[in-house]
């Protein structure tokens, strides 16, 4: 095939899904990364002085074209995939990290970055200037490009033996969740299961050709279990199995990799110069440093905690009179917690759902964003799409400049990923004097209308939908010079507070009564509703939070500290939980042999961000409530000094900028009803 008739490499503003094949994608690929080595040899090879404008900023702009096709071709990878676009990721991937490490370890292209960056002090950059370059030095140096060659080969050799490690931890948590099956046979022991849920645990086994029900450690399969079944036997043995994931001293332990990937990193940290992994991560985040994070988890555990003790103590309570439970124990924490809760609130989705049809939710974020930031949204019918469910829209702002095309995909379908996610199919950035606006989706698997009844969600669905809409709307609203930095391209720490942000308006009277309308009489939702929605959202709030406190603490005891004197993983497990602990430990259980998050995954020395990030949010929102919800003096704020500004300074001096000061956890803790409002 040609270039010629491959629609990916001709030139493009939307990306043009109906001329697109799948027989498209990897020429395109491969034809893009060898025009990205092109520009970047360019750089690497020039003969003149390295300058920021040429190296720098030629850098920044090289690669557009391979940005384009692999941010279409991943786009659909996640959100209408199958078999042969599987199989060309499984193609592409190994070709792209070939490339993106051979950029890493270009030796004169280092040089030519680390000559602009050591005089830096002289180029009368201005901050996003400097940003850029920061970023572009520490791509380098901190994957070793300063050191010494034999100190580099051993780095190198820390990083295979720690994606083998990963991978070999990963690979034994699934076998683990895959190996255990409970089966029953006997209809007694499903009581107090719903019914839909008891229907796919027959199917289940009857796709084995089993008899009677099966329910599995996967989540769909283990939290309803959980929550509901009424044999407290049954509930400890599938708590049991859950809980020692890779904890059983046979070939699928994870012991062993814990203890070696906590030492490789730590290792890996030491060689590149900093104190431990941590200090390594938290660099590139709005916390910094380790010690900020410890007095940050301290903080909010020394508040959360009486309230987490109070909430133990009613739950206790609760199931003592209920069933004569004299010891609560872990695998009693679901069940009898949810039977409370409907005590407290009897609260249901049934009763919530006709007041939440998707067009009326729809409109009602527009109306929030058009309040807030004066963006209008129109749909359009002239820009292809990848499936006919997809809606998209115009994004104007007040002046009727166009500010984004925005993709909206809402309902599942085979080929769709699980979950709700915000992505982009271009940039925002500006380049010779021309400004390119960036296009913004957003996926999601709301149930879909049917004929009898729209489109109705839950709650849940709502806020979920208001916070892909907050992350969209970083995107749209970014104002930036260079695409890396534009938008929702920020640390990780701080990449939730805009989505997390707009979910308050959920829970805003002003706000509900623009859309949260019955779909059949137009009856606005009773204030008596929201009421339980706020309340039952802050149900046992501080159980939870001290919960997510020990996560994050654990998370540091691995790497935070040197660990090599660490031998013990259980023994340095309870050290980690000991002063957040509820219920009585269960020996036979360990939470860090399955804890993929931070030994598979990438959120090591970064479990803290979900509650920092709602420290952020609530801190934010409570300056709104101050001045109004839909206060357009601080919404023009937070847009000027966040929104726009994307990953161009850093977050802390962005934010203070907005706020006026640092943020302070008291409005979370107020929100959650931990301290007193
Ligand atoms: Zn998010």
């Amino acid at each position: 095939m040609t270039t010629q008739n491959n629609p990916l490499l001709q030139e493009f503003d939307h990306a043009p899904f109906s001329k697109i094949e799948n027989k498209h994608f990897k020429p395109a690929i491969i034809k893009a990364i060898e025009m990205a080595r092109e520009e970047i040899n360019a750089i690497a090879t020039n003969a003149d002085e390295a300058t920021f404008p040429y190296t720098i900023e030629t850098l920044e702009f090289s690669g557009e074209k391979l940005d384009r096709v692999t941010s279409i071709f991943f786009n659909l990878n996640s959100a209408e995939t199958n078999e042969d676009i599987q199989q060309i990721a499984q193609e592409v991937s190994p070709l792209l990290s070939e490339f993106r490490n051979d950029i890493i370890l270009n030796k004169a292209l280092f040089e030519k970055v680390k000559s602009v960056y050591n005089k830096k002090d002289q180029l009368d950059l201005n901050t996003e200037q400097k940003t850029l370059l920061d970023r572009k030095y520490k791509a380098f140096s901190r994957n070793g490009a300063n050191l010494p060659i034999e100190k580099q080969n051993e780095l190198r050799d820390i990083d295979k033996k720690l994606s083998k490690s990963s991978l070999d931890f990963g690979q034994n948590v699934l076998a683990e969740t895959n190996k255990f099956e409970l089966h029953l046979t006997d209809e007694n022991d499903l009581k107090g299961l719903p019914e839909s849920f008891n229907e796919e645990a027959a199917q289940a086994a009857a796709s084995k050709e089993k008899e009677g029900w099966i329910f599995t450690l996967e989540y769909p399969s283990y939290l309803p279990f959980m929550k509901y079944a009424e044999n407290r036997e049954l509930r400890k043995k599938m708590a049991l199995a859950f809980g020692s994931k890779g904890f059983h001293g046979d070939e699928l332990d994870n012991q062993e990799n814990v203890l070696q990937i906590a030492k490789l990193r730590y290792q890996r940290a030491q060689l590149l110069g900093y104190k431990t992994h941590a200090h390594f991560v938290l660099e590139e985040r709005m916390a910094e440093t380790p010690e900020k994070v410890n007095s940050f988890l301290e903080e909010i555990l020394e508040k959360a905690k009486p309230a987490a003790e109070r909430e133990f103590k009613e739950l206790e309570n609760f199931a003592k009179d209920l069933d004569g439970i004299d010891q609560l124990q872990k695998w009693d924490a679901a069940f009898y917690s949810e039977k409370l809760k409907q005590k407290l609130f009897n609260l249901d989705d049934e009763k919530l759902k006709p007041y939440f049809k998707l067009e009326n939710v729809i409109d009602g974020v527009f109306t929030v964003a058009q309040k807030l930031y004066g963006l209008s949204f129109k749909e359009v019918f002239d820009v292809d799409k990848y499936h006919e469910d997809v809606k998209t829209y115009q994004v104007l702002d007040e002046n009727n400049k166009e500010m984004a095309l925005f993709y909206a995909d809402f309902h599942p379908r085979p080929g769709k990923r699980d979950g709700a996610w915000m992505t982009g199919y271009k940039s925002q950035y500006k380049k010779d004097g021309e400004e390119e606006r960036p296009h913004i989706s957003i996926v999601c698997n709301f149930t879909k209308p049917s004929k009898k009844q729209p489109s109705l969600l839950t709650f849940n669905e709502v806020t979920t939908l208001f916070h892909e809409f907050g992350h969209a709307l970083h995107g749209m609203l970014g104002d930036t010079e260079y695409p890396s930095l534009s938008g929702a391209n920020v640390y990780w720490d701080f990449v939730e507070l805009p989505s997390q942000l707009l979910e308050n308006w959920c829970y805003e009277e002003e706000a509900l009564q623009l859309f949260a309308k019955h779909y059949e009489t137009g009856e606005v939702i009773p204030m008596e509703l929201i009421q339980k929605i706020k309340e039952s959202a802050n149900f046992q709030e501080g159980m939870a939070t001290v919960r997510q406190l020990s996560f994050g603490m654990l998370d540091l005891s691995w790497h935070g500290v040197d660990p090599s004197a660490i031998t013990d993983v259980k023994a340095n497990e309870d050290n980690a939980f000991e002063r957040t602990k509820l219920f009585p430990n269960v020996a036979e259980n360990c939470m860090s042999t399955a804890f993929s998050h931070i030994f598979q995954g990438g959120y090591s020395a970064g479990y803290y961000s979900y509650k920092w990030a709602e420290v952020l949010d609530a801190d934010t929102f409570e300056y709104f409530q101050q001045n109004g919800i839909f206060s357009r003096e601080v919404a023009n704020k937070f847009k000027t000094n966040i929104l726009s500004q994307g990953g161009t300074d850093h977050p802390m001096t962005l934010y203070k900028k907005f706020r006026g000061k640092e943020p302070k956890p008291d409005a979370l803790l107020k929100r959650a009803g931990l301290i007193e409002k």
